[in-house]
């Protein structure tokens, strides 16, 4: 095996039928499940990675991975979604004004159409990260998805909060990398961009006030990302591998979203971006507006060191227990952060039985 992993591989997960499933979305863009399968069971898997991410967070070659833990737990038939926000496409890199709402609409509805063409009515529980989890949790609470029998939400789910400093730079941000400085995405590998290129000075830059490693796509994920030295995760939680490789898993990333994320921060909850387009009549202007409606138990996990979405999954706790009391659970993951909860080299031992701790109970 080369010292280096390879992206896109699935040498991760060991012993399991591996098929890869397009499908597309009504507004026309080709996404992809990938299935890993021992045999047919009753409870069947779907992940859904976070922005910048893709399905590869959970079948990392280098530790004891999620989907790997899954099968190994008695869930022999996993499945990983690839939507718009994957880095295995480029749709995240073009010219687009995707918002959170698209994914809601189209992606997690076709993805879980395509699932049910090959698993049938057997149970299908979602573990969700970052914004994969909110707009999948949008699909769920706007009605765009239903017939789920768990979800877990890593980080964050219907009400976005961020530390003070990213609530400016979601603010400002956008417009400010689009307008002034030219960036229409902001991408990890900017720090092995020509020298005296714009990518290059920002990473110089930003690398300038971060003297906690030598990694500069680190350096450039913490300002993409959060407020922190690092801000993604603990960095004692990561193998070398995964902290010299983390432009490969996590890729450049579209400033859009993050006005759609800024506007859900404002409002306190998950809310449309724009009411007035009517390509999203169908869904809600306020996602937690029917939460009284929704009985798929919700499990709310969050790291006590979070500095993406800092306390956002223990306030939706609290108002997710207001609409249905005793239907979801909270539980803090002592010493994680943000993404390290699946990235972690430890995870498979502190993170990951507690998901399927919780399935299981589910599963009945
Ligand atoms: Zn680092």
């Amino acid at each position: 095996m080369s010292s280096r992993i390879p992206r896109f591989t699935h040498e991760g997960v060991k012993d399991a039928e591996i098929s890869v499933h397009p499908f597309a979305t009504e507004d026309g863009l080709g996404l992809s499940l990938t299935r890993f399968r021992r045999a047919d069971c009753d409870d069947v898997v779907l992940v859904v990675h976070g922005l910048t991410l893709a399905s590869d967070m959970f079948i990392m070659p280098e530790h004891r991975n999620l989907v790997t833990h899954l099968l190994d737990e008695g869930f022999t038939d996993v499945w990983a979604v690839d939507f718009r926000m994957s880095n295995r496409f480029p749709y995240d890199m073009e010219t687009h004004r995707f918002t959170l709402d698209d994914c809601a609409l189209y992606d997690h509805p076709a993805a879980l159409a395509e699932l049910r063409r090959h698993v049938g009515d057997r149970r299908v529980h979602v573990i969700a990260h970052c914004l994969g989890s909110v707009s999948f949790m949008m699909s769920l609470y706007g009605g765009a998805v239903d017939g789920i029998a768990s979800v877990v939400c890593n980080s964050v789910a219907l009400t976005p909060r961020v530390p003070l400093w990213s609530r400016y730079k979601l603010g400002y941000g956008p417009a400010l990398a689009e307008y002034v400085l030219g960036f229409s995405f902001l991408d990890p590998r900017f720090g092995e961009a020509p020298v005296l290129t714009r990518g290059w000075m920002l990473s110089r830059l930003l690398s300038a006030f971060h003297r906690e490693c030598d990694v500069r796509a680190c350096h450039l994920l913490s300002f993409m990302w959060g407020s922190g030295r690092p801000a993604l995760y603990e960095h004692r939680n990561l193998d070398d591998a995964t902290h010299r490789r983390i432009a490969d898993l996590c890729g450049g990333v579209g400033v859009h979203y993050y006005r759609h994320v800024h506007k859900m921060v404002e409002a306190g909850r998950a809310v449309k971006y724009d009411g007035r387009d009517r390509r999203f009549t169908a869904l809600p202007d306020d996602y937690l507006a029917a939460a009284a409606d929704v009985g798929t138990p919700v499990l709310l996990l969050t790291g006590d060191r979070n500095k993406v979405f800092a306390d956002s999954n223990i306030v939706c706790h609290k108002r997710l227990e207001e609409a249905a009391p005793g239907l979801h659970e909270l539980d803090m993951l002592p010493g994680y952060g943000h993404m390290d909860p699946f990235l972690g080299k430890n995870a498979h031992a502190d993170v990951f039985p507690k998901m399927v701790d919780f399935i299981k109970r589910k599963a009945a």
